[in-house]
């Protein structure tokens, strides 16, 4: 596996999750590392997933055990 620097501006760090944007519904899920990059989707590593929040209007969904316990939180209908 190659390097995958974070995609935030000067970040040196390794990415550990994928922000994807799914824009249908109006959902960003950050979920573990996907194997290749995606047009919608995002490298960010272990401190700027955390940081990470969804823009307003949309709702936030993190899958990855990297980033936060919680399996699939906000993902109740
Ligand atoms: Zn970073």
């Amino acid at each position: 596996m190659s390097f995958r620097p974070c995609s935030r501006v000067a970040c040196p760090d390794e990415s550990a999750a994928t922000l994807t944007f799914d824009y249908a519904d109006s959902m960003a899920v950050l979920g573990p590392l996907s194997l290749r990059r995606e047009p919608h989707s995002f490298d960010l590593c272990v401190r700027h997933a955390r940081l990470t929040s969804a823009p307003q209007g949309w709702q936030m969904i993190r899958l990855s055990r990297a980033t936060d316990d919680a399996a699939a939180l906000g993902c109740a209908e």
